[in-house]
């Protein structure tokens, strides 16, 4: 018999924690276990609203997925996936290479959900990699340096459109940065403006209405402007258009107004929801016992609420923990277990030494809440790559 064929795609929390716990429990030769994915760093997208902001060196938030990988039990490939032809059970990468498999486990994380707006895709910046933070960063900097040519002041307004969880953390990150780029720049504080622009009545909709007050009060002191109620209804080169006609010139525009699953997963002919699959409770496709979804690609419902629960690494991280027993379980004959998320809770930061959570039934704030944060990251890192990743890139 030959040796099953395991393909991941993505090495983002679902595919990489798939990856390093079938490492860790299977035997050397008994499987083939592949991993692709587009740069050959694993980045900690949770972090990622601080390099965004400046207040984090972007390369603190990556690390080498060799170095986490024992290349005798996992192969890793860098590239591109374009395709998945699902019939053919094949991935073609965007150099041409194609690789088959017995099982693939798609983990392709997710996409900006622009809603169709006019003018996001070309003008707004997205928190969405390490390529796209360094980005946002330099343009921020770029600006301060710019302004003191020019002194227009939709140089230093910066929009942030969305005021879910990302939003909420970046204007957090950007208060903090401002004042230090205030003072590298010669800028008086008091021109820069920092809108987070949100369409439903709330910032963080459906989320504690205490913790909320709490975070837009430190946030509000911090500088932040927040409008509620009032979607963006487009984005243009000079700023954006409010659904109740108001105009904000800007030059910086952070769209952080939801995700949608990867579009290759709809384009290989998923049946989806917001580009996520709705997946049984072993995480396959519907009808695909070949195929298993992980992370912001894959829907899955919570049954108390009757709604999906939202994309999370919390969830994805414990995806790819039941997905490695299910294909060791699936191979060796035996029983899969279904996959029940437990959520621990929610920690959002607010800045440096400021933070909202809730642990349980507990709410937190401030200080608790910012220690609790770092905690959950320091965490992260040692479900992706135990003591020795945590040591090198723990935040004290
Ligand atoms: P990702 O971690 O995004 O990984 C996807 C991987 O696929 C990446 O490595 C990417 O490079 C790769 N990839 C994509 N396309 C291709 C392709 N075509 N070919 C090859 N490779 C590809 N969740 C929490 O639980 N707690 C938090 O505190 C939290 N904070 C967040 C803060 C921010 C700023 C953001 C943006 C999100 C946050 N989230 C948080 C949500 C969380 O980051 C996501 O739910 C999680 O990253 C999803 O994991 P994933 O494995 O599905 O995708
Ligand atoms: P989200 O969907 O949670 O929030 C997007 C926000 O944008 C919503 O409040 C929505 O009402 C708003 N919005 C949508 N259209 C708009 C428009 N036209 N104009 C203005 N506002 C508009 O998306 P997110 O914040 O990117 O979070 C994505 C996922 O990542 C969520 O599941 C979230 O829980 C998770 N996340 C968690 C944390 C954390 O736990 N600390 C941090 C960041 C993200």
């Amino acid at each position: 018999m030959s040796t099953p064929k395991i393909l991941i795609l993505g090495a983002g929390y679902g595919g990489l924690v798939t990856a390093v716990r079938l490492q860790k429990h299977m035997n050397y030769n008994e499987v083939d276990v592949t991993l692709v994915n587009k740069h050959d760093y694993h980045y900690f997208t949770t972090w990622l609203h601080e390099p965004a902001a400046g207040t984090l060196d972007p390369d603190k938030c990556r690390v080498s997925i060799e170095s986490l990988l024992d290349t005798n039990k996992v192969k890793f490939i860098k590239g591109t996936v374009k395709e998945i032809k699902r019939e053919e059970k094949k991935a073609i990468l965007e150099n041409g290479e194609e690789l088959s498999y017995d099982y693939v486990v798609i983990a392709l994380g997710s996409e900006p959900e622009t809603f169709g707006i006019q003018g996001l895709k070309e003008y707004a910046f997205s928190i969405r990699s390490i390529n796209s933070v360094r980005q946002i960063r330099e343009h921020i900097e770029y600006n301060f340096a710019k302004y003191k040519m020019e002194k227009r002041p939709e140089l230093l307004t910066f929009i942030v459109g969305g005021a879910g969880f990302t939003g909420i953390e970046f204007v957090g990150e950007l208060t903090d940065r401002i004042p230090e780029l205030c003072e590298e720049f010669d800028v008086d504080p008091s021109v820069v403006k920092i809108y987070n622009i949100e369409a439903a009545p709330t910032v963080l909709p459906g989320f504690d209405p205490e913790l909320v007050n709490y975070a837009m009060e430190v946030l509000s002191r911090k500088g932040v402007t927040f409008k509620i109620s009032t979607p963006i209804k487009e984005c243009t080169p000079d700023g954006v258009v409010l659904a109740d006609g108001e105009e904000i010139k800007s030059n910086t525009v952070v769209w952080t107004g939801g995700v949608r699953g990867n579009a290759i997963i709809e384009n290989a002919g998923f049946e989806t929801m917001r580009g996520r699959v709705k997946v049984d409770e072993y995480l396959h496709a519907p009808n695909h016992d070949d195929t298993f979804i992980v992370g912001d690609s894959a829907l899955i419902i919570n049954e108390e609420t009757n709604r999906p629960y939202p994309p999370t690494a919390q969830i994805a991280i414990q995806q790819g923990e039941n997905l490695a027993q299910n294909l060791l379980a699936a191979i060796r004959g035996g029983q899969m277990k279904p996959f029940v998320p437990s959520l621990k809770g929610t920690v959002a930061s607010l800045g440096k030494g400021e933070a909202i959570g809730l642990v349980g039934d507990k709410k937190i704030y401030g200080s608790t809440a910012a220690l609790m944060k770092k905690v959950i990251d320091n965490r992260s890192l040692y479900m992706l790559g135990g003591l020795s990743l945590m040591l090198k890139k723990a935040k004290l």
